[in-house]
């Protein structure tokens, strides 16, 4: 299977080279040239196994230039012991017709670990297929989660180095811990002043300089991507939703072949509902792929109307890790229904460059109408749902995950709730305990980050996970800031480069 660029139909690479590039050159995200088939026999098959043969499975059929043998490597080396559920991404029934697909058992406890454990495995067999020698600089610019995850993956990884970029707006005092107090030699963290589109902005473009590249390349050293545009990102992701089907099929939920269900993801990046879109396009039977954003919707108004329009009011919320106003994954999406026209694509996303907005045509109107459905709610409601979830279905959910259970109970009273519904929750619900004290008893909130964690353990009696209870006493290794017209500098001196 061979790869090309959103922007260039011409672009013709491996999938080893896609992953070791990150981007391509042209600006574009390399996308499978065809979706591959999953079938039904095949996913009856999948019904038989555990997670990480799933996973080899799945990830055959895109990454046909890595072996069986090579693929088990990888899965074994992301997901033996470092989960702290034995299922990877166990699916537990909260409701009827409800099914809570919980992603965040790794390391970090934000479902980034399910594509970041695996990511560093299929980057360093990448890069020594196609450039053999360079030491691969992972950039990254973070809302919160995807930082610690990747530094997580990549810490100490023999033949990378890692930097972290996380706006000084945004993150979690948490999160932010999390991040500054990282272990590992290969690692580097900096706060950026400003949002996470200002951050992601600075990685993409240092990224695409043909400049600094050079300079790197005289050091032996070459940029990649672990953001999610990398499609060594997004293809674990597919993984998951094929395995709660198969989960479904074993508990008796799915009894026949075809049986329909709805999935539901609280959406930023694009990234994890466009692995969803990947899972239905090989021949998963899912209805509608909901897409639920918080207040910052921007995404909500594309799927409903077509046009994208980043110039609006940017929000700071108690889902942080979707205020994102680019969403850098539609772009494969928006390539795939425009009939792989990377003309068209490249003329979106110069008008998205140039004016901040971009409308697509009636043809993709129409299948973004039939596949999708979108939905956005604010904090307020946000917390609500997380005190009515835990009240009544007695489940703690992150802010993430209640923002999807809230906008799939939008869709439940238009539509009706009779299909079996996946809802993927993105967050361990002592990510955010913040919040999620505030919800189900605000008075236990104090000033205190880590004392609130211990609050929410004595109000709810669900377990802290293990990497959150150990963070406090840790010593903080990075407090470096700087702006997005430095960040060039900070990125050479952290190589050692002058
Ligand atoms: C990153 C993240 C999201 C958004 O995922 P995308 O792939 O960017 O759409 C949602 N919830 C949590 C907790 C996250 O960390």
């Amino acid at each position: 299977m061979n790869y090309t660029s959103t922007r260039d139909n011409s672009v013709k690479v491996t999938a080893a080279q896609a992953i070791a590039a990150g981007i391509s050159p042209d600006g574009g995200l390399y996308v499978p040239e065809s979706i591959p088939e999953y079938s039904y026999d095949e996913l009856c098959n999948a019904a038989k196994m555990d997670y990480r043969d799933r996973a080899v499975d799945v990830l055959g059929k895109y990454l046909t230039d890595f072996t069986k043998e090579e693929l088990q490597e990888c899965v074994n080396g992301a997901y033996t012991g470092k989960f702290g559920s034995t299922d990877v991404a166990p699916v537990v029934d909260i409701a009827e017709n409800r099914f809570v697909l919980e992603l965040w058992h790794g390391p970090t406890c934000a479902f980034k670990d399910m594509a970041l454990q695996l990511l560093p495995h299929l980057l360093t067999r990448s890069v020594k297929k196609t450039c053999e020698g360079k030491e691969i600089v992972i950039l990254v610019a973070t809302s919160g989660d995807t930082g610690k995850a990747a530094l997580e993956g990549f810490k100490d990884v023999p033949g990378t180095k890692i930097i972290v970029f996380y706006p000084v707006e945004g993150v979690s005092s948490i999160q932010k811990m999390q991040m500054v107090t990282q272990e590992g030699e290969n690692v580097g963290v900096c706060a950026i002043k400003g949002n996470f589109d200002d951050a992601q902005t600075g990685v993409k473009k240092i990224f695409t300089n043909p400049e600094i590249a050079s300079v790197l390349a005289e050091h032996n050293m070459a940029f990649s991507s672990a953001n999610s545009i990398n499609w060594g990102r997004l293809a674990p992701q597919i993984v998951y939703y094929i395995s709660a089907y198969a989960d479904l099929m074993n508990k008796g939920v799915i009894k026949n072949k075809g049986d329909k269900i709805n999935v539901v993801v609280p959406t930023g990046n694009f990234g994890n509902i466009l692995a969803a879109y990947y899972a239905k396009k090989m021949g998963l039977p899912i209805n509608k792929l909901i897409c639920a954003s918080n207040a910052n919707n921007v995404l909500t108004d594309f799927i409903r109307t077509g046009v994208y329009d980043r110039n609006r009011n940017f929000y700071t919320t108690m889902s942080p890790t979707m205020d994102i106003l680019k969403s850098s994954n539609l772009e494969r999406l928006i390539y795939d229904l425009s009939g792989c026209d990377s003309a068209r694509v490249k003329g979106w996303m110069e008008s998205l460059a140039a004016t901040g907005r971009y409308e697509v045509d009636d043809d993709v109107k129409a299948k973004i109408n039939e596949l999708f459905w979108a939905g956005c709610c604010d904090d307020a409601a946000t917390q609500a749902t997380v005190k009515n979830v835990f009240v009544s279905q007695n489940y703690l959910s992150d802010t993430h995950t209640a923002v999807a259970l809230n906008v799939y109970e939008q869709y439940a009273e238009k539509f009706g709730s009779e299909i079996p519904t996946v809802i993927a929750s993105t967050a361990s619900p002592y990510k955010f305990a913040p919040a999620v004290l505030g919800a189900v008893a605000p008075e236990k909130v104090t000033e205190d980050e880590f004392e609130m964690l211990e609050n929410l353990n004595r109000v709810s009696g669900v377990e802290t996970p293990a990497p959150l209870a150990t963070l406090k006493g840790k010593a903080v290794r990075f407090d470096r800031v700087c702006t997005s017209d430095t960040m060039r500098e900070t990125v050479l001196d952290m190589l050692g480069i002058d």
